[in-house]
C-alpha cells in the first residue's frame, strides 16, 4: 500500500515505462520489437495487467517460459507465467484478487475475472556444487534429484534454472522487448530443442525434463539437439525415482497435448516408456494392441486439437484395455466365469496401476464402467440394447467398444449395428433385435458350461482371440 502511494505521490512520467529502470545483467541479449515482431496486444489482458501493475509499483515484470515461447512460434498460450523480482508478499500486496500458493516454492496466483496468472519471483541457481569433479549437494537426493529450488535469486539465475533455452525467454509487454540469456531466440528460430547446462546434470536434478522433451519437441516440432538427446536413454531408468503423482501429471500433459501419438512413439523410440504406462512396451508389441492404442491416440489427437473434450478417463481405458483382456482371459481360463472373471480382472489391473502411475481414484469409476459395459453389447435381443443404451456412460462405452471393432479385437458388424440401432426409430429398432434369446436360454437351462478356450461368443470374439 505505502510503496503504491508513493508511486502515486512521486508518480512518474507516465510515458516511460517503469521497466526502463531495470536492467540486465551483462549477459542479456535484447531482442527489440521491430525484430522479433510481438507486440503488448498479442498478450492476454491479465498478463498484461498483471505486468503493468507491478511495473508501475517499481519492479520488474516479464511473461515468460512457455507463453513468450509460444507467441513466437505463433501458438497461442495456453498459460501465462510471470517472473518479477517482487516477492510472494510483495506482489499479494499489489493485487487484492490474489493469493500465495504453495510452501516449498511460493507463487502467487492473480485472478482477472475466470482467469489467473501465475506469478513467481526469479529464483536462484540450486545446482549441485562441484566438489573435486564429485558432484555434492544438499539439495538433492543420492541420484541427484533436486529436492529444493526455492532460493530468490537475479533475473540470470532464474533463466538458467530453467528447462530449455526456448524456455528461458523474458518479453517485457510495457517495452516490448525479448531478453534472452541463453540463445533461446536463435533456437526458437533453428526449431532446436536444447537443455540448458550440461545435459547429464540436468536431467539427473529432475528426469521428468526427459519427458518434457519429448513432449515439447512433438508439441513445438522441433528437433531435440543431439547433446541433450544423447543421455536420455541411458538415464530412463531414473524416471522410478520421480514421485508417481508427478509422473502422472507430466503423462497427462503429454497425452492431452495434441500430439500424443508422435510423443509415446518417440517415448518408446528413446526406451523411456518402461514403468510409465506398465506393459506399454508389451502390449505395443501385439499387433492388435499396438492397433488399438494408436487408433486411441490419435482419435484424441484429433479432438484436442479441434478444441473438443477429452476424458482422461477414457483414455487411459483404453491404454489398459489390453492388459485387463489379458487378466481376464487367464482368469477365464482358470476355470472363473465370464463376468466374475472380468471385474477381478478390472480391480488387478486398477490396483497395479494405482501403485505405479499413481492414476488418481477419480478415474476408477469411468474406466470400470466403459469395461464393465463390453460384454453387454453383445446381448441385442429382448430389452436388453433399449436398456444399454439409457446407461449414462453408453457415449463413452460405444466409442470404446467402436475402437475395439476398428483395431480388428471385435467383428466391425457389432459396431454397425449398434450405429443403426441408435439412429433407427422406435419400430425400426424392435425389428432389428436379434431372435436368438429363447435359444440361449433353453441352453443355460440345461447346465452352465466351462467357456472353452476360444469360445468367445459372449464377449463379442474379444479375450481368447486377442491375447496369446
Ligand atoms: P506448456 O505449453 O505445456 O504449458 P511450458 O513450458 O509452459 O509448456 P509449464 O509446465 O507451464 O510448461 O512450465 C512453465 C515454465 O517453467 C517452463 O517454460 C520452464 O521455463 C519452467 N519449467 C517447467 N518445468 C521445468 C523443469 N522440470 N525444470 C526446469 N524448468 C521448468
Ligand atoms: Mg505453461
Amino acid at each position: 500500500m505505502i510503496r503504491k502511494l508513493l508511486h502515486r505521490v512521486f508518480s512518474r512520467n507516465p510515458s516511460v515505462p517503469v521497466s526502463s529502470s531495470y536492467f540486465p545483467s551483462a549477459g542479456a541479449h535484447i531482442i527489440p520489437r521491430k525484430q522479433h515482431g510481438i507486440t503488448r496486444d498479442h498478450i492476454n489482458p491479465c498478463a498484461l495487467k498483471v505486468t503493468t501493475g507491478l511495473q508501475d509499483a517499481g519492479y520488474s515484470a516479464f511473461v515468460v517460459g512457455g507463453a513468450a515461447r509460444d507467441l513466437l512460434l505463433g501458438l497461442e498460450p495456453k498459460d501465462y507465467d510471470v517472473a518479477t523480482n517482487a516477492t510472494p508478499e510483495e506482489v499479494r500486496a499489489i493485487f487484492r484478487r490474489s493469493r500465495i500458493i504453495g510452501r516449498r516454492f511460493r507463487l502467487v496466483h492473480v485472478m482477472c475475472g475466470a482467469e489467473t496468472v501465475e506469478v513467481s519471483t526469479f529464483r536462484g541457481s540450486t545446482s549441485p556444487d562441484e566438489d573435486d569433479g564429485v558432484t555434492v549437494s544438499t539439495h538433492a537426493d543420492e541420484h541427484g534429484r533436486l529436492l529444493r529450488d526455492n532460493v530468490f535469486g537475479s533475473q540470470e539465475e532464474d533463466a538458467k534454472r530453467r528447462d530449455f533455452t526456448v524456455n528461458a525467454l523474458f518479453f517485457n509487454p510495457v517495452s516490448e522487448e525479448i531478453w534472452d540469456y541463453l540463445n533461446g531466440y536463435d533456437d526458437i528460430k533453428a526449431k532446436r530443442l536444447r537443455i540448458i547446462g550440461d545435459p547429464l546434470q540436468r536431467y539427473r536434478e529432475d528426469p521428468v525434463r526427459m519427458l518434457r522433451a519429448v513432449r515439447l519437441a512433438a508439441k513445438l516440432d522441433m528437433q531435440i539437439d543431439a547433446d541433450t538427446a544423447a543421455p536420455i536413454g541411458d538415464l530412463a531408468p531414473l524416471l522410478q525415482n520421480v514421485p508417481p503423482s508427478r509422473l502422472f501429471d507430466e503423462m497427462l500433459k503429454l497425452l492431452l497435448s495434441g500430439h500424443a501419438l508422435a510423443c509415446v512413439i518417440d517415448l518408446r523410440t528413446r526406451g523411456l516408456h518402461h514403468g510409465l504406462l506398465p506393459m506399454l512396451d508389451v502390449i505395443l508389441e501385439q499387433p492388435l494392441g499396438e492397433r488399438f492404442i494408436t487408433l486411441a491416440l490419435k482419435k484424441t489427437d484429433e479432438r484436442v486439437r479441434q478444441e473438443k473434450p477429452v476424458s482422461p478417463g477414457f483414455l487411459f481405458a483404453a491404454l489398459l484395455w489390453h492388459e485387463v483382456l489379458a487378466a481376464w482371459n487367464i482368469r477365464q481360463t482358470a476355470g472363473e466365469k465370464l463376468l466374475p472373471a472380468l471385474h477381478q480382472a478390472m480391480n488387478d489391473v486398477l490396483a497395479a496401476q494405482n501403485k505405479k502411475l499413481a492414476i488418481p481414484r477419480r478415474y476408477d469409476a469411468i474406466m470400470q464402467e466403459i469395461w464393465a459395459m463390453q460384454p453387454r453389447f453383445i446381448g441385442r435381443s429382448g430389452r436388453k440394447p433399449f436398456r444399454l443404451l439409457e446407461h449414462p456412460r453408453f457415449r463413452a462405452a460405444y466409442d470404446f467398444m467402436l475402437l475395439r471393432c476398428e483395431s480388428g479385437e471385435v467383428d466391425m458388424e457389432l459396431g454397425k449395428w449398434w450405429e443403426a440401432f441408435q439412429r433407427a426409430s422406435s419400430g425400426e429398432r424392435e425389428a432389428m433385435l436379434l431372435k436368438d434369446e429363447t435359444q440361449k436360454k433353453r441352453r443355460r437351462g440345461r447346465g452352465r458350461q466351462k467357456p472353452a478356450s476360444g469360445d468367445t461368443a459372449d464377449t463379442g470374439g474379444s479375450v481368447a482371440n486377442v491375447v496369446k
